[in-house]
């Protein structure tokens, strides 16, 4: 029998009210890990309910105060630094390296919480008319709840809780069911901080959760972060109950190299990026467009490198690549490689049919590189979430960047070339919200706010940075005369 996670309410774990369950999984091993609770509406309204009554006195609970605890927060997670990343990778499939990575960068959000009360403050204005100041001052602006994916299940609902509590919110986080452990530990360290009851709530499932809580009158903003599909449901469903809400969707980076490039250290860069976390990231690298000359060599050297990459349990050390999340994605990824194939493009590497030795149970899916992807078929133009990274001719830079700009994605692009004239014209002209130069994976540090464009986001003020201040404050103008 494996335990079924629990809910964390008004500063209490809870078990669901809802009775059905999600099997967690450990994707490498098949290890029935823990069961989810499909949470419904009892549970977010209990959840609400207690974040609502917590409100008030949070608010009031001076900024610095709510500062020290995120630094109390910052020490607990730096402690246990290790057993987080070993979590990530049992749930998730991802290497320890990467784990390690994804946490360090949750621990970055954490820090920029820390400055809310350097951001958060405000200006003002004395005598804009005889004797009259106008200042603005921000505020808090209620409960806010968090919907987040599963591939990075501990550093993705960080770009957002620490940053909503220390501004003086209340917080709801639904963590995918398919990864629920790092969030529950997350919480298990938010219990040691002694925080006032109900002012961080954690409410595990899947769809009716997520629909519960974005129809709650009393839930003030939601931020989300999954596929665009869903992205754009969670959009209109917020805007249509009146909420504020920041949608970050899916995406196909697309990466152009030019033919003055260095093939060989470019291609390195590439490789992190098509094949890290097996290529399930927003911001991985899914098409390599070589311009001119640059396309042989860059399908050669990448043939070379793709072939050496090491996979493996993720909690071995020297293993470069884990698995895919689960036997569905696998599934779905190995469909989309055969339909590029049917559509004619030529699949160099195909991770098809993948075997680990001793973990014949695991959802591998090998590194898989393709050639000739032509620009109307769906390796082009659709999302996969796997390690497959196509690859694609452009005669010209102005190609290159008309085949970015027709995609409905417009999360990141990158560059490599040693020509600045070049890259400054990429930046200019692509649509895409995160754009890196000789960069493989352009990813927002955590005072900075996450781009994307088109379908990778809905929404105006997008998460991180001070988009993020904006998102979770009201601001209020006070225009004072005294007589
Ligand atoms: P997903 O869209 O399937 O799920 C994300 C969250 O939404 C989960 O908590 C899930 O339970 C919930 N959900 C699913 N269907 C829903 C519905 N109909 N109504 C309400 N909630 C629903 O995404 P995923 O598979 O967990 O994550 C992978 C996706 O996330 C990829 O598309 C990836 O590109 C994207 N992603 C984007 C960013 C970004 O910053 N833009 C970052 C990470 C991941």
């Amino acid at each position: 029998m494996s335990r079924t996670v629990r809910n964390y309410v008004n500063g209490d774990w809870q078990d669901a009210a809802a009775a059905p369950t999600l099997p967690v999984h450990d994707p490498a091993t098949g290890e029935l890990l823990a069961q989810c609770p499909d949470s419904g509406g009892d549970d977010v309204g209990a959840a609400v309910t207690a974040a609502r009554d917590a409100f008030d006195e949070w608010r009031s609970t001076p900024v610095l105060a709510r500062a020290q605890y995120m630094h109390h927060f910052k020490v607990l997670v730096e402690e246990n630094f290790e057993e987080i990343s070993r979590i990530v990778v049992r749930e998730h499939g991802k290497t320890i390296d990467e784990a390690r990575g994804e946490v360090r960068r949750g621990i970055e959000s954490i820090d920029f919480a820390i400055s809310v009360p350097v951001l958060m403050r405000s200006d003002g204005l004395e005598d804009i008319s005889s004797g009259i100041d106008e200042t603005t001052v921000r505020q808090p602006a209620g409960v806010f709840a968090a919907i987040t994916p599963f591939n990075f299940p501990f550093m993705v609902p960080l770009w957002f809780l620490p940053t909503a509590i220390t501004c003086g919110n209340t917080f709801i986080l639904k963590p995918s069911p398919q990864t629920p452990l790092s969030t529950e530990f997350l919480f298990e360290l938010l219990h040691e901080l002694d925080l006032p009851e109900g002012v961080v709530n954690l409410v595990n499932g899947g769809v009716p959760s997520a629909t519960a809580l974005m129809e709650h009158p009393e839930v003030t903003g939601v931020s989300f972060v999954g596929s665009s599909a869903v992205a754009k449901i969670i959009y209109e469903t917020c805007t249509r109950n009146g909420k504020r809400v920041q949608a970050q969707g899916g995406a196909k980076n697309y990466i152009a190299v030019m033919p003055d490039a260095n093939i060989e250290a470019s291609v390195k860069n590439i490789l992190g990026a098509a094949y890290g976390c097996a290529g399930q990231r927003c911001l991985a690298a899914a098409v390599a467009v070589g311009v001119g000359d640059a396309y042989d060599a860059l399908k050669a050297e990448l043939a070379k490198q793709v072939a050496s990459l090491k996979v493996g349990y993720g909690l071995e050390e020297t293993t470069q690549m884990g698995t895919v999340i689960s036997e569905a994605a696998k599934t779905r990824i190995e469909a989309m490689i055969g339909q590029s194939e049917a559509d004619g493009a030529e699949v160099l590497i195909d991770g098809r049919n993948y075997r680990v030795e001793g973990y014949e149970e695991g959802a591998w899916v090998g590194p898989t590189l393709i050639a000739d992807v032509q620009p109307a078929t769906a390796m082009a133009q659709e999302e996969v979430f796997g390690p497959v990274l196509a690859l694609m001719k452009a005669d010209s830079f102005g190609e290159a960047v008309a085949m970015i700009n027709q995609s409905r994605y417009g999360n990141a692009a990158s560059i490599f070339t040693n020509n600045g004239k070049q890259a400054r014209e990429f930046k200019y002209s692509v649509k895409a919200g995160n754009i890196g130069v000789n960069i493989g994976v352009a990813a927002p540090s955590a005072s900075f706010p996450f781009g994307g464009q088109k379908d990778s986001f809905f929404g105006d003020l997008h998460g991180q940075g001070m988009d993020s201040i904006e998102f979770f404050t009201e601001r209020k103008i006070v225009i004072e005369r005294w007589v």
